[in-house]
């Protein structure tokens, strides 16, 4: 899918959108339109829009500490498994600062997830203010609380060993310190093919747009095993 869409600039990074960034958001709410209740759909559009916010802070994340270590971003693109932050140039080949760049996106998840829990928490010990009905007063706690544990859920999906995911590609640097990085790249994608069954067995309990998730990480998965040199096994007799 090679539909992208510009967005304007953000801390003067280009943002982009990916057709398969629409498809998953539609999917994503799905249930929330097929009700048709009008305060169901506006939570949900609050909902897509905290969502979104919290995946440009993710990818903010990897831009910021880019810089720290003179990586520039040259875009920020969501898509199909969330976003992606396109530095300029290749990733350092040094583990460590590698690693942060890649564990600075989850570290955003973190504090926006603790953050808004604690605001969540907040609203619910405070009065509710007259101008307010009670149902958009525990709404808004509501929203804030799903949020928060969208976040989490973002946290731990990154972190899975998967290519292009953080947890795939910090396991690699990890890997690489001690090992080959043929051997390092076929573990994580093999892990990844498993993740991305898993992603699909799991549609049922998370919804539909787990088929798009799973999709985006088979074929990550997939390339990244076909077009790396041969296993390091298979040479082992
Ligand atoms: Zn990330």
């Amino acid at each position: 899918m090679d539909a992208k869409f510009d967005m304007g600039r953000i801390r003067g990074i280009p943002l982009t959108v990916d057709a398969s960034f629409l498809i998953l958001i539609a999917l994503w709410s799905l249930p929330y339109l097929r009700t048709g209740d009008v305060r169901d759909v506006t939570y949900a559009a609050l909902l897509i829009a905290g969502l979104t916010g919290s995946i440009v802070l993710h990818e903010l994340g990897h831009a910021i500490a880019g810089r720290h270590y003179g990586v520039g971003t040259s875009h920020i693109e969501l898509n199909g498994l969330g976003g992606l932050c396109h530095y300029v140039i290749a990733l350092p080949v040094a583990p460590w600062p590698r690693i942060v760049m890649l564990l600075a996106g989850p570290a955003a998840n973190l504090f926006l997830w603790v953050g808004l829990g604690a605001a969540s928490d907040l609203i619910g010990a405070m009065e509710e203010p007259d101008w307010l009905p009670v149902t958009g007063w525990d709404r808004l706690e509501n929203l804030l609380w799903q949020l928060a544990q969208m976040n989490f859920w973002m946290l731990c999906f990154n972190l899975l060993p998967a290519y292009p995911l953080d947890g795939g590609r910090t396991l690699e640097a990890l890997m690489r310190t001690r090992t080959h990085v043929d051997l390092a790249r076929h573990v994580v994608g093999w892990l990844g093919l498993v993740v991305a069954l898993g992603c699909a067995l799991s549609m049922r309990t998370q919804g539909t747009f787990m088929l798009v998730l799973a999709f985006t990480l088979y074929e990550a998965n997939a390339f990244v095993l076909h077009s790396s040199s041969r296993p390091p096994w298979s040479r082992w007799r």
